[in-house]
């Protein structure tokens, strides 16, 4: 298997997301995608920037801290007001910006789900992360079901909802004319991948999406994950690869009787060392047990 499109880059520092690395001063990279269409890398992951003559339109805004730091990334593409901003899912290092923007004027749109659980508020326990429920200026606005389109900066935005996969509200952006497509969390790009299963993600769905993902775009579209460096639909199709493969390790052991204590003391990703990081030590052993629940 070519796993080149999963070994991380180590540019951005990949630290998910405890309340006290949101707090403390994010470093901040934006690199250029292809023709209008940017992306940052921050602590919080990675926010998609399509600036031109309509305005600025991001994807996704980071923590509620690092607002100002996005910003002055963002001015350095483009100065014009932020006009739309996308929430690929609810996670607060995906949403928590909405707030500063909103009240600002940007419109917020996201899937129907993603407002539900953003207004009901949530907790994520292996981050230890509660989100109050939001207030009206951090709700999205424009919600929608399955699939919807911004036509903006010459390009059609096409805004598309995979079912359960990473949550139960995520969306991947198209960019048609550019050849663009931004994953969202869906896709964690050298790194073992959070699968929130209490707010309906499953590894299944998150096979699922990628297939779907990789059936949609040609072989030299560029894709930017939810974390992680850009790569192509050949980095994609890695990635759903090891995703498949890590799921039948698990499988096969649960199979066989073998409790996630027993699989987890095997070390079943060894073969993955060195080449796919954790947000930590233990972190690959998370994700083995969300594959674990979610069979
Ligand atoms: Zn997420």
């Amino acid at each position: 298997m070519n796993l080149k499109g999963l070994i991380l880059a180590g540019t951005a520092a990949l630290a998910l997301s405890t309340a006290g690395s949101a707090e403390e001063a994010p470093t901040q990279t934006v690199e250029h995608v292809r023709g209008n269409l940017h992306v940052v890398f921050s602590p919080a992951g990675n926010v998609g920037i399509s600036a031109g003559e309509d305005g600025v339109f991001l994807i996704d805004d980071q923590y509620a801290p690092m607002t100002e730091a996005l910003k002055a990334a963002v001015a350095g593409v483009s100065t014009d007001p932020i006009r739309y901003v996308i929430n690929t899912h609810f996670h607060g290092d995906h949403s928590g910006g909405n707030e500063n923007l909103g009240k600002e004027g940007s419109v917020i749109v996201a899937h129907d789900n993603v407002r539900q659980r953003m207004k009901a508020g949530t907790f994520i326990e292996v981050f230890n992360m509660k989100t109050p429920p939001a207030v009206k200026a951090a709700l999205p606005s424009v919600t929608f079901n399955s699939e919807m389109s911004l036509h903006l900066n010459a390009d059609e935005a096409r805004i598309i909802h995979f079912e359960n996969a990473h949550t139960d509200g995520d969306s991947m952006v198209y960019f048609k004319e550019t050849d663009v497509l931004y994953t969202g969390d869906v896709f964690f790009n050298g790194l073992y991948p959070f699968i929130d299963l209490k707010y309906g993600g499953s590894i299944g769905g998150m096979i699922a999406a990628v297939e779907k993902a990789a059936g949609m775009i040609g072989d030299t579209t560029k894709v930017v994950p939810g974390h992680g460096p850009v790569t192509d639909k050949a980095g994609l199709i890695a990635y759903g690869d090891f995703l498949k493969d890590t799921r039948d390790i698990i499988a096969g052991q649960k199979a066989a009787g073998k409790s996630l204590a027993e699989i987890v003391a095997m070390n079943p990703f060894a073969k993955y060392e060195g080449k796919v990081r954790g947000f930590n030590a233990e972190w690959k052993n998370q994700y083995a047990g969300f594959i674990y629940d979610s069979l």
